[in-house]
């Protein structure tokens, strides 16, 4: 645990929070300040800062539990859809350096936008990126 990280004292209980789920690993929490009705925070108990400094165990069962968050929000939100979302780093838009998965569930009319703009590439170039990836994968 991280004496300065907020999430730190939310996943540990050590700040009260609104919290949904609760293990070993994890607490799901609501959002201080949701993009939408719902909006929820998968933390792990363990400090990350992000998903660079995750083990393949926590990330296989964030994902597990994300899925199981998300079918409790349809049944009990009546959603209409659902963004995952999870930032890492400044430029990608993380404000807190701990871990976290936002689980937004989407409603027909709320008016929020989760966009990117999408730009053009060139076959030469996806390929040569596609390789790069690959030669770290596979090394
Ligand atoms: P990110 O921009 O991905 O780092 O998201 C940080 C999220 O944490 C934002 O959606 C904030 O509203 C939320 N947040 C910050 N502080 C708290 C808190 N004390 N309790 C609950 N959510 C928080
Ligand atoms: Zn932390």
């Amino acid at each position: 645990m991280d004496n300065d990280c907020i999430f730190c004292k939310i996943a540990n209980g050590e700040i009260p929070s609104s919290t949904i789920y609760e293990d070993d690993l994890f607490r799901v929490i609501l959002d201080l300040s949701p993009a939408t009705k719902g909006h929820a925070l998968i933390l792990p108990k363990k400090h990350m800062a992000n998903i660079f400094e995750m083990d393949e165990e926590t990330a296989e069962k964030v994902f597990v539990l994300a899925s199981r968050i998300a079918k409790a929000m349809k049944e009990a939100l009546n959603c209409d859809g659902l963004n995952i979302v999870q930032n890492n780093g400044e430029i990608a838009g993380q404000t807190v350096f701990h871990f976290h998965m936002h689980i937004i569930p989407r409603y027909n009319d709320d008016g929020q936008q989760i966009n990117w703009v999408p730009k053009t590439s060139e076959a030469a170039e996806r390929d040569m990126i596609a390789e790069q990836i690959k030669n770290v994968l596979n090394k």
